[in-house]
């Protein structure tokens, strides 16, 4: 019947909403990414049989099988492993199934960690791109950088650890030092931390901290000052 795309916490547990708690109670069948990470948040053990799993790798075949049972009425959930499914994480092929064959999708609005690093980053928030992960390869990163050098609104990234000091590094290079920049870590748990400034003096206050954990970056627009 209806396909509910539920958000989940990026990190503390409190802000798991009533309302995606009883969505996903109620629901026929949840699909996630991790059935532990799932279970957990159901309160059921992994094994609880209303789970399925839908990843990057399988997303175009599994969501036949989630069309099918739409379309029988039963009420489906989606949830990835932390934050908003479709943001940088699989749903995005399913909703669209949906959205074409004309099936109800409605959502269950929560944590998203580009959202919540860019609300209290003091960067401007008027207007933004969000550019995800960009891709591994170096000069595909500096020419995104190249690119959007003189953009004028505020950027949000997501980073891994392993790749979060090559991208400072490539971003000190491509911006310059002057650029104001925001890295977010490790948001709502307990380790969190925000460095805030120009580029140079970020990218140094970096090597200080442990590049472990998961990274929002921020980079502001040409010439916005703090
Ligand atoms: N769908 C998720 C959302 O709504 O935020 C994003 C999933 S994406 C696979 C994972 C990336 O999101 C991480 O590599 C990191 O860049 C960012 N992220 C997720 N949780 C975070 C947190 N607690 N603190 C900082 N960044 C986080």
């Amino acid at each position: 019947m209806t396909l509910y795309v539920v958000a989940t916490p990026i990190g503390n547990l409190g802000d798991m909403s009533p309302r995606a708690r009883m969505t996903m109670a109620a629901a026929d069948c949840v699909v996630c990414e991790d059935r532990r990470i799932s279970a957990k948040l159901l309160g059921k053990p992994s094994g609880e049989r209303r789970l399925l799993l839908c990843r990057d790798d399988n997303e175009k075949q599994i969501a036949g099988e989630i069309l099918e049972l739409l379309h029988s009425g039963k009420n489906v959930c989606l949830v990835s492993d932390a934050g908003t499914p479709c943001i940088s994480d699989p749903g995005f092929r399913l909703v669209r199934a949906c959205r074409k064959e004309g099936l109800p999708v409605e959502v269950v609005p929560g944590p998203c960690a580009a959202i919540a690093a860019l609300s209290i980053s003091g960067l401007p928030t008027d207007g933004f791109l969000f550019a995800g992960f960009l891709p591994s390869k170096r000069s595909a990163r500096i020419n995104f950088f190249q690119k959007y050098g003189e953009f004028e609104y505020t950027i949000v990234f997501y980073e891994s650890c392993h790749r979060i000091g090559k991208f400072l590094n490539d971003a000190l290079e491509i911006f310059g030092s002057e650029r104001i920049i925001c890295v977010a870590k490790e948001l709502t748990k307990v380790h969190e931390t925000f460095l805030i400034g120009k580029l140079a003096a970020v990218c140094e206050k970096m090597a200080t901290i442990a590049a472990k954990g998961e990274f929002v970056t921020i980079v502001a627009p040409a010439r916005f000052t703090l």
